[in-house]
């Protein structure tokens, strides 16, 4: 799916200019699943002879708890900055500057579902807890100490088991 910008870069008048959307993305990624479509909106403007390109991205993703594995959702919102670019000044640029700041067009279009797919994964949060008080797992006996109370801690007094309990992970 393309967008072109071709009458927006031509049209000397219009310098700001919304595309909104919802898309449906193959992540091909293991860890994470999306829950339901990805909403984006693309908000171009003409900046000194630069467009500058908005990419915000909304979207539910799921993956286990980081303490007690259960599956965990989560709504993600996040906004990048980027400039965009012909494809031909591509050798010059990445030469000067941060390549990371670029989006390339081909003949004034741009592929909208590479691009979000790629503001998706850089945006997935690196922690997920289903609750900020979440139990976590017994190191012990294996149990998820959120539905049940094992006895394991009773009869341990080992001192480094403290450590796992206070572990903010
Ligand atoms: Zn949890
Ligand atoms: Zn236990």
């Amino acid at each position: 799916m393309f967008i072109d910008f071709s009458d927006f870069i031509l049209n000397e008048n219009e310098i700001y200019r919304e595309y909104e959307d919802v898309i449906n993305v193959d992540l091909n990624h293991t860890e994470f699943s999306l829950i339901g479509d990805i909403k984006y909106l693309l908000a171009v403007s003409k900046v000194n002879r630069e467009i500058l390109a908005d990419l915000t991205v909304a979207y539910t993703m799921e993956r286990p708890c980081d303490r007690c594995l259960n599956l965990t959702r989560e709504s993600v919102e996040s906004t990048f900055q980027t400039k965009l670019v012909d494809v031909a000044d591509r050798q010059v640029i990445e030469d000067e500057e941060d390549i990371s700041e670029y989006e390339y067009m081909e003949q004034n279009k741009v592929d909208i579902e590479n691009w979000v797919r790629e503001i998706v994964l850089v945006s997935m949060p690196m922690k997920l807890l289903c609750s900020d008080d979440c139990k976590g797992i017994c190191p012990s006996c294996g149990g998820d100490l959120n539905e049940t109370e094992c006895n394991c801690a009773e009869y341990s007094n080992d001192p480094r088991l403290d450590i796992l309990k206070n572990l903010d992970i």
